[in-house]
């Protein structure tokens, strides 16, 4: 079996090197040479719209995947008319659009802050009188980590929001006074077989991912079922195949969809040594019709980012908890070079590590 994929980061990386153990060959499609993936895989260089490029994709693939999600909608199109590609086309096209995905929250009953679309002016100033403040505005399309947003408290941040963004189409949420951000990772098999990770509880930082605990501490089972019966409902209504991930604000009893990614995710990390089966093993079982793995967490993780910089594996792995993940990525501020997993047996010891865990490993930048 041959596993295209499009995009070179980690994601991709990770994904090819969950390929071998399964004897599954991988391809990665990316612009540049010396990516993080094409260094352990194969590797055809092409921008994601170049249609030779995509046509050596076919070639070299019996299924193409992709690892991030603006990957342009008629390249997927393109590509399932010649192989198969998953996730589907749509949930990119419902995913790289931020009130078009809203829209598909509420549509399959799944709450949401409350949205409101933006094409001009007059539109913002409505929607600020109907949604009050605080507010966030934000870019609908190529909105990442937590860039193209404003969030607005007074009359004059506004305007100063209305300055940065305006111009272009906007969404504009109701600010949630979230208590936790939390995500779940869920993937549904080509049969239609639906696996579910236990819930995660993640710290951003600027917009970036700094840490992800799993399970997510006290929780409760209700919550973790409500969210996993939403993803149930997304994956079915997509005719979904891999993994998918949705983030949740936590607010009292409420859990609210901020925004679902059609990939493999970074606060999915965990489970490479967290888990029963990790989500990348999971991801390409999933691609290429093989049956799913099991998500149960096996005792407590932590996960921390490498942000610009990562510290020396040395130090890192003075700490015999911890287990080293390096992307193969120069030094750049702002961008993730690696992870580190810190795995306990139990919840009340993860508890008991983690102010040392977390002296250990600040955020980068
Ligand atoms: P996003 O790119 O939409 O995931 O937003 C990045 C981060 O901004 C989120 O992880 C939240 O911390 C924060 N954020 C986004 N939308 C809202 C909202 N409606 N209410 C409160 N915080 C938000």
């Amino acid at each position: 079996m041959n596993l295209g994929i499009i995009g070179g980061g980690q994601l991709g990386r990770m994904i090819a090197m969950a390929c071998y153990p399964l004897g599954v060959r991988a391809t990665v499609l990316e612009p540049g040479s010396g990516s993080s993936a094409s260094q352990v895989c194969d590797h055809i260089a092409g921008e994601f719209d170049d249609l030779q490029a995509l046509y050596k994709l076919v070639q070299a693939s019996d299924v193409v995947t992709f690892e991030f999600e603006n990957v342009p909608v008629e390249s997927a199109r393109w590509l399932a008319e010649r192989v198969p590609v998953f996730p589907p086309a749509r949930a990119l096209e419902v995913s790289q659009e931020r009130f078009a995905e809203k829209q598909f929250f509420q549509s399959l009953g799944i709450p949401t802050p409350p949205f409101a679309a933006i094409e001009n002016e007059a539109d913002f100033h409505a929607a600020v009188a109907d949604i009050g403040l605080p507010a966030v505005l934000k870019t609908r399309r190529f909105g990442y980590d937590g860039k193209g947003q404003a969030v607005i408290r007074t009359p004059a941040d506004a305007d100063a929001a209305w300055q940065k963004l305006g111009g272009r189409p906007l969404i504009l949420e109701g600010f949630v006074p979230f208590d936790r951000e939390l995500s779940l990772i869920a993937v549904r098999g080509r049969t239609g077989q639906i696996v579910t990770y236990p819930l995660i509880e993640n710290v951003h930082i600027d917009g970036i991912l700094h840490r992800s605990i799993a399970p997510a501490p006290n929780l409760g089972e209700e919550l973790g079922e409500r969210a996993a019966e939403f993803a149930s409902r997304i994956l079915t209504e997509l005719n979904y195949v891999g993994v998918l991930t949705i983030e949740w604000f936590q607010d009292g009893p409420r859990l609210l969809a901020n925004e679902m990614a059609p990939r493999v995710h970074n606060s999915g990390h965990w489970p490479i040594e967290g888990a029963l089966t990790s989500q990348f093993e999971n991801h390409v079982r999933a691609v290429c019709g093989l049956p799913l793995g099991r998500a149960d967490a096996v005792g407590s993780s932590a996960m921390y980012n490498f942000i610009g910089t990562a510290p020396p594996a040395l130090a890192v792995l003075a700490n015999p908890d911890a287990h080293l993940h390096l992307y193969g990525k120069s030094a750049r501020p702002w961008r993730k070079v690696g992870h580190v997993t810190l795995r306990a047996s139990n919840a009340a010891e993860l508890q008991e590590k983690l102010p040392e865990w977390d002296a250990q490993f600040p955020r980068g930048g």
